[in-house]
């Protein structure tokens, strides 16, 4: 049975689970990045440990870029997009390229998942089923858009030209070097989100992985490598938040595409000012679950219980609000905290386990500190409450009753396996509660009623709102934040406008 050995200490691992030979080798040597199509280390050499978050020990190391380093992968990028063949290539070879993108996940999808177990904590079946799929599928649907970018004729008036004829039509064209700063959430999932339609559009890439997670991201420029995109198309720069400030601010960027923290979020705005480079923002959430009386319960407690706990609540859609009619809130909380305590909580490599550890120290001080700073304002917690166990970065689930408006775990945003519950009166409604927070990415309605849905639906303020489900992604549906949750969308055609910029032609005939 194979045992990861980790690349700066003889550590072997403590977890029973086979690993795949090939991660086994991906991570026995420190890894380089990908720029140009070189695998390259950084110009100054310096290097940083990549942590399994289950034991607290180093997988492998990665290059720390710096200034230096992006100015190297802006000006292949830059060059990749100015000089082509990219933009220039016949759509059809960029859907086949594209689609190979998607083969090349799907055939390496256990070493995928396996990596992104052991860098972000995550279940392994988790990241099988649903990032590792997801991310396969996400390159699969926009491979099918690059043949399907169009533009329009319009029928044009010119009245100043009397008599005259024109033709005038639209085009859409690729916006140029896109710069895409990732999370540690859904490290892979994250980069399919933005890498798949820039280059459908046309666009050539940065990407840079959240320092926590970056070995996927490594592999993922493997699998866009052996699928034939040229040099310069995609670069992976491995760093810390220097790096993406660097990004965002670079002159030869035309567009930074961000999914991360809304503080993150701001400064990224202020930074991309001088160029006045496009930006896209994916941000925070305070997602609320209003559960309705007339519910079907015993769909509705372990749905909403699913939909805060799903990647330990290290979810930017996470339901972490449940406003829950009155009549039925006893029945109800119980309910999700019995859910909530049977979780089985455990390295993310046992696939039989629910709930892994959050990704780092870091977020493990944050959330244990939002809980000590609940129950010490008065909050009750029904399940969890606290650490678990004393290695590895474990918070136990938790549903907190008993919280005002004003405490942090109400209106902050936690990143973690918790949730609070809050009763409202149907009579008084619940539109207020529903978006009173400075956030708007998501939202789900349980109820039976399918005039409640559809009102409820309507009174909230988000760019996503769930019925009887919570996290039902599609790659179809366009993703996006009201308020202060982002700008702009991801998946579906909406992605395709955030990479594309409309030329107005007109041609006197
Ligand atoms: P973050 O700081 O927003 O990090 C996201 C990405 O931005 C990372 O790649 C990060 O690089 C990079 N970055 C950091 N500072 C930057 C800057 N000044 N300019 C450009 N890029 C920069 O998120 P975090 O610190 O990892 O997590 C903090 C909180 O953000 C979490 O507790 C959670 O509340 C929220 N969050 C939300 C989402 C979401 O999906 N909406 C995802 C993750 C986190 P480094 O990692 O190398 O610093
Ligand atoms: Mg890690």
């Amino acid at each position: 049975m194979p045992t990861l050995i980790s690349a700066n200490s003889d550590a072997s691992r403590d977890t029973n689970v086979d690993l795949d030979p090939r991660v086994v080798d991906f991570v026995s040597a420190p890894r380089q990045m990908y720029i140009d199509g070189l695998w390259v280390d950084a110009l100054s050499g310096a290097r940083f440990d990549t942590v399994d978050p289950a034991t607290e020990q180093v997988i492998t190391a990665v290059p720390r870029s710096g200034a230096e380093d992006v100015e190297r992968a802006v000006r292949a990028a830059r060059r990749a997009f100015d000089e082509g063949p990219w933009p220039s290539m016949t759509p059809a070879e960029r859907q086949r390229m594209i689609w190979r993108i998607g083969e090349g996940i799907t055939a390496r999808a256990d070493m995928f998942a396996q990596l992104e177990t052991i860098d972000n904590g995550k279940s392994v079946a988790v990241a099988r089923a649903v990032d590792v799929t997801w991310a396969a599928e996400i390159f699969y649907y926009y491979a099918g858009w690059a043949t399907k970018i169009e533009g329009r004729t319009v029928p044009v008036s010119v009245p100043w030209a009397p008599g005259g004829r024109f033709h005038a039509f639209t085009l859409r064209e690729p916006v140029g070097v896109c710069a895409q700063i990732v999370p540690w959430n859904f490290p892979l999932v994250m980069a399919a989100f933005k890498v798949a339609p820039a280059l459908a559009c046309g666009n050539t890439v940065i990407l840079k992985p959240a320092e926590q997670t970056p070995l996927t991201a490594l592999l993922l420029a493997e699998v866009i490598a052996e699928a034939g995109v040229p040099d310069g198309v995609v670069n992976v720069l491995t760093g810390f938040g220097d790096v993406g400030a660097a990004l965002s601010a670079h002159p030869g960027v035309d567009k930074v595409a961000f999914t991360g923290s809304t503080e993150v979020g701001k400064k990224i705005v202020n930074a991309a000012s001088g160029n006045l480079k496009k930006v896209s923002l994916e941000l925070g959430g305070k997602s609320p679950q209003v559960v309705f009386a007339d519910a079907d319960l015993e769909a509705a407690i372990p749905g909403a219980a699913g939909g805060f706990l799903f990647n330990h609540g290290q979810t930017c859609t996470a339901g972490t609000r449940l406003l829950v009619e009155d009549s039925i809130f006893e029945e109800f909380t119980q309910g999700v905290a019995e859910f909530a305590r049977a979780q089985k909580i455990g390295p993310g490599l046992d696939p039989t386990n629910d709930i892994g550890p959050l990704v780092s120290r870091e977020q493990f001080t944050k959330v244990t500190g939002y809980l000590d700073a609940g129950i010490g304002q008065g909050a009750r917690a029904l399940a969890g409450g606290g650490r678990h166990g004393d290695t590895g970065f474990y918070v136990q689930p938790t549903l907190l009753v008993d919280v005002e408006r004003d405490f942090s775990v109400y209106q902050e945003e936690i990143f973690g396996p918790v949730a609070v519950a809050v009763p409202f009166n149907r009579e008084r409604g619940v539109r207020f509660a529903a978006n009173d927070t400075p956030y708007g990415l998501a939202a789900s309605v349980w109820t039976r009623d399918v005039s409640t849905a559809h009102e409820v639906a309507a009174q909230i303020k988000a760019g996503t709102v769930w019925v009887n489900c919570h996290n039902a992604f599609d790659t179809a549906l366009p993703f996006g934040g009201y308020k202060q949750s982002g700008w702009g969308r991801e998946l579906g055609e909406g992605a395709i406008a955030e990479y594309t910029q409309t030329k107005a032609v007109n041609i006197a005939l």
